[in-house]
């Protein structure tokens, strides 16, 4: 079985109970952090060798050296051939530094993107910023849905199909206003 679909089997099999998986979970977030923490402190330095030797190198089994490199690989300069390397394939960890905290921040990984490494990289305005990019990328605006006589979100006080509930255009307007203010509070 190639190192990959070894490795998602493994993760995330479904038929393991849920405190096995937990379990496990919290053991390879613990070892990945490590991992990260060394890179980020020589974040413009490119790791690179075979599986084989980056497991070694970070003192990790190879199923979990999988995991790092499935994990990591979007956030890389190149991506590596994950779906296809075995433990012999020269792999590469250069990362791109912002792409990765962004990546981090998506991930709602706390434990990584407040690795103490990233305050020597990026001063605490930098972080903010590039935080508050990365979960506006990913906030997908659903639209409302809003009972026709329900007091309108706009705060007008009318029922809604007094209100912004009248006609298409007012329908949109409102909608965008009530998703400009999701993305201002979050
Ligand atoms: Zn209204």
């Amino acid at each position: 079985m190639a190192l990959l679909e070894d490795w998602r089997a493994y993760a995330y099999d479904q038929q393991t109970d849920k405190n096995r998986m937990q379990e496990f979970w919290d053991e390879y977030f613990e070892k990945e952090k490590g991992v990260y923490a060394q890179l980020l402190e020589n974040p413009d330095e490119e790791v690179k060798g075979t599986v084989k030797e980056l497991a070694d190198k970070y003192g990790l089994d190879l199923r979990t050296m999988t995991g790092f490199l499935d994990g990591i690989n979007d956030s890389l300069k190149e991506k590596n051939p994950i779906d296809t390397m075995d433990e012999d394939t020269e792999v590469s960890l250069a990362f791109d530094k912002e792409m990765l905290y962004k990546n981090m921040v998506d991930a709602k990984a706390e434990w990584l993107y407040n690795l103490p490494q990233w305050e020597k990289i990026y001063d605490e305005e930098t972080r903010k910023q590039f935080y508050l990019e990365a979960k506006k990328m990913n906030t997908v605006v659903k639209p409302r849905k809003i009972g026709r006589n329900e007091p309108c979100p706009c705060g007008s006080g009318k029922k809604y199909k007094q209100c912004h509930g009248r006609t298409k255009e007012l329908e949109a307007e409102l909608q965008e206003m009530l998703a400009a203010k999701e993305q201002e509070g979050a």
